[in-house]
């Protein structure tokens, strides 16, 4: 199995069933060398400093219906809110002088006809604070709307693609969203020059090894600059509710495949690896993640966008508990990295 780790480290990429050998060992030494390793790569590329964004939910309406997500549109138990654009400045205003420097602005899938209002938000952050750098995560839109946003001077953009699996992609999402189309706004991102996110849920309903590798050999394929890996929390209100959790031990597994294969991407120790286990965004730090995403959203309206149950947006989890936050990264020898944190690998 080490020799493995040592191929991925040295090569940047594995035959198929190397990949299974290692999301499947029981082995507990050997995941150690893999998570090792892994956060050797990290260190090489970032040291020990850990990026932070603040993320800031701008709106839990969406016209979208991800059978997973909480504020998906048919679920009627959401009271549904959006931040004035006074609000998202307000935001900004206050994570920059804690000391954020990237905002991330995520929110539910809108309607075309408000993008404008975006693409405003969006100019009057880049005036206000042209130093930092401005993230967007709204889902699938037209090619317009993206190269809208970027003139407008949005830097990087998120959009998981869930899955490479089309059959699974089908089990997850609503009939009437495409597979095809959600590959095809992740080309268009990265043709407009944005740094480009993307990423899947671990242990998803009906997910299987083989699929998770589909999905490592699509990410070492496309190279994103960040890369989104979060354990599946389920949502009592959807209609997989019911399904378990995935695990924080897996995801953190492909976390060190990921940074073995892509050494210089930019990996978060996500909200739902905070959400399944105290320890989750350490141990995702110490399987080589380098990107923490506190939580600036104002704090009466985190509780509604509630994309799955008990998720995490108090104590570290928040923008306002950064010194909690670096207490606990020095507990494992880390320190945050205060500087904007670009892709090493951008375009611009
Ligand atoms: N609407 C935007 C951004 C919000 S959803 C979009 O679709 O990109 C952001 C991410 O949250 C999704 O990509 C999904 O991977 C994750 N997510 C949604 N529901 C989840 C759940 N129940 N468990 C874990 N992650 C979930």
């Amino acid at each position: 199995m080490r020799c493995l780790v040592d191929k991925l480290r040295e090569k940047h990429e594995l035959a198929s069933d190397e990949y299974r050998a290692l999301l499947l060992t029981r082995n507990p030494q050997d995941v150690e060398y893999l998570l090792s390793q892994a956060r050797e790569v990290a260190q090489e590329n970032f040291g020990k400093g850990i990026y932070l964004r603040g993320l800031i939910e701008i709106s839990n309406v969406c016209r979208n219906d991800c059978l997973y997500c909480g504020i998906r549109s048919s679920n009627s138990h959401v009271s549904r809110y959006t931040l004035t654009h006074e609000q998202v400045i307000a935001c900004c205003e206050q994570g920059y002088r804690i000391g954020f420097r990237t905002f991330v602005i995520q929110g539910g899938e809108w309607d075309e006809k408000r993008s404008q209002w975006i693409a405003d938000v969006i100019r009057d952050i880049r005036r206000h604070w042209p130093d930092c750098a401005i993230t967007l995560s709204l889902g699938e839109h037209p090619r317009e709307t993206y190269a809208l946003w970027r003139e407008a001077g949005a830097n990087r953009y998120l959009l998981r693609h869930e899955t490479r699996n089309e059959r699974l992609y089908g089990l997850l999402h609503p009939r009437g969203m495409s597979h095809a189309h959600r590959l095809q706004c992740l080309d268009w991102l990265k043709d407009l020059g944005y740094q480009v996110g993307t990423g899947i849920m671990v242990g998803s309903p009906f997910q299987t090894i083989g699929s998770i590798v589909e999905d490592i050999q699509y990410l070492t394929a496309f190279k994103p600059h960040m890369i989104g890996l979060g354990p599946f929390v389920p949502q009592h209100d959807t209609p997989l509710g019911r399904f378990p959790a995935g695990s924080v031990d897996m995801t953190a597994r492909l976390y060190a495949i990921m940074r073995l294969a892509i050494p210089q991407a930019l990996i978060p120790s996500t909200t739902a690896m905070a959400t399944l286990a105290p320890d989750g965004r350490l141990r995702g730090i110490l399987a080589g993640a380098n990107v923490v995403m506190p939580n600036l959203s104002p704090t009466d309206t985190r509780k509604l966008y509630s994309l799955y149950d008990n998720k995490a947006s108090l104590g570290a989890e928040s923008a306002q508990g950064v010194k909690e936050l670096a207490d606990e990264l020095s507990l494992i020898g880390y320190h945050i990295d205060w500087s904007r944190g670009d892709s090493p690998t951008k375009k611009e």
